[in-house]
């Protein structure tokens, strides 16, 4: 089945963090990594005494069930969980299932598609970079939502070897 990920990270070496989070993915024996976009930089909103936020977005191939699939999205933040302010800041890694093909889920554990993903420049924009076509379920393209979504405060990094 196919699935998109966000990724976002504004804690240790993001770039990195970023970087190992994909290889994970794809070494992972459910997943095969489709393809990935740049990494978007952006500042965070709010207090500006913190890091910029690194985002991407990952298209998979995955036999994992949309809860496993889950799972296995949590192991790879733990094992990157490493960095730590003082004090509970940030985290080092996030992942996010924003769209897992065929499934409209709302329970405790899993809502999909990922309820903020349409409003979020930092996921609309690298997930267009990658799938163009993409509709969601209820007709909504990818393709309006950029149109809507500012571009202006992104910026897209050099691309760099992943895998
Ligand atoms: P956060 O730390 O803000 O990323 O929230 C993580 C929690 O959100 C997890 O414990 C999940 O159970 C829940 N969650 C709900 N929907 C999703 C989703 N589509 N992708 C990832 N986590 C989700």
């Amino acid at each position: 089945m196919i699935s998109y990920i966000g990724i976002g990270s504004n804690l240790g070496d993001s770039k990195q963090t970023i970087r190992s989070a994909l290889q994970n993915l794809n070494a992972h024996s459910s997943i095969v990594l489709e393809s990935h976009s740049h990494f978007y930089q952006s500042k965070p909103h709010g207090p500006q005494d913190q890091p910029d936020y690194l985002n991407a977005v990952a298209k998979i191939n995955t036999s994992l069930s949309p809860l496993h699939l889950l799972h296995a999205l949590q192991a790879i933040e733990n094992e990157h969980d490493r960095v730590r302010t003082k004090h509970w800041g940030p985290r080092t890694l996030d992942l996010d299932i924003l769209v897992y093909e065929g499934q409209t889920l709302n329970t405790d554990h899993l809502t999909i598609p990922h309820p903020y993903m349409r409003e979020r420049p930092f996921v609309i924009h690298p997930m267009y970079e990658i799938s163009p076509d993409f509709v969601f379920d209820d007709g909504q393209s990818l393709a309006e939502l950029v149109t809507l979504s500012p571009k202006d405060e992104l910026n897209k990094l050099e691309p760099i070897d992943v895998l």
